[in-house]
């Protein structure tokens, strides 16, 4: 059972177990939810979603479905070719979860931000109202960017290839910020290493922006 299912279950009682083939847990049903962020309207929705729990969560991330394809597949809102929700950066969301590592953990700081943000748009237009992150590579990068505190989309690049490898050969290598040095002998060393802690070295390699 994953962590937090009983509480989950209860704070969303439109969802629910649903019989699949599926390795880990389906969870599907109406989510509703009612937010409202610092300087933003209350918004009350809910949408049909289809949630597939990994049997490692939340080692590895959930993929929602949004099943009511309510959401408009129009390139604009976040919705994966593979019709899954790009809820934000895989190494951002994994960063969010760590913090709260359940069900209404993962529900709370990673569905429904994105959710709001669509019923957001789909009732006031405009952007979205969380920082908006690209499809595709180049977003992804950026938001590595501002995750590790570097300046271009290489460096960022360098930096998660040395979370692909073992620390001691990682530590052999050139730092990516910038310094010159060897990364076992920068500070930068230790800006890397709470991201070690969130993932395996073949998370990371699985996972190259
Ligand atoms: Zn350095």
């Amino acid at each position: 059972m994953p962590p937090g299912l009983t509480q989950f279950l209860s704070d969303y009682p439109g969802m629910s177990i649903h019989p699949s083939t599926y390795a880990g847990l389906e969870l599907r049903g109406t989510f509703a939810f009612s937010a409202q962020p610092p300087d933003r309207p209350l918004i009350t929705d809910s949408y049909s979603l289809a949630i597939r729990v990994p049997p490692t969560f939340p080692a590895a991330l959930p993929a929602v479905t949004e099943t009511d394809r309510r959401i408009p597949r129009d390139g604009r809102h976040h919705v994966n070719p593979d019709e899954t929700l790009c809820l934000g950066s895989p190494l951002r969301l994994l960063l969010s979860l760590s913090r709260r590592p359940d069900l209404p953990g993962f529900s709370e700081t990673c569905i429904v931000p994105y959710l709001y943000a669509v019923s957001h748009r789909l009732k006031f237009g405009g952007p979205f109202v969380f920082d908006e992150l690209d499809h595709g590579a180049p977003g992804v990068l950026r938001d590595y960017m501002e995750l590790f505190g570097l300046d271009y989309p290489q460096q960022a690049h360098s930096a998660w290839s040395l979370l692909g490898m073992k620390k001691r050969r990682a530590n052999k290598r050139s730092c990516p910020c910038g310094c010159d040095r060897r990364l076992g002998r920068c500070a930068f060393n230790h800006r890397l290493r709470p991201f070690r802690k969130l993932a395996s070295r073949s998370w990371f390699r699985a996972n190259t922006p």
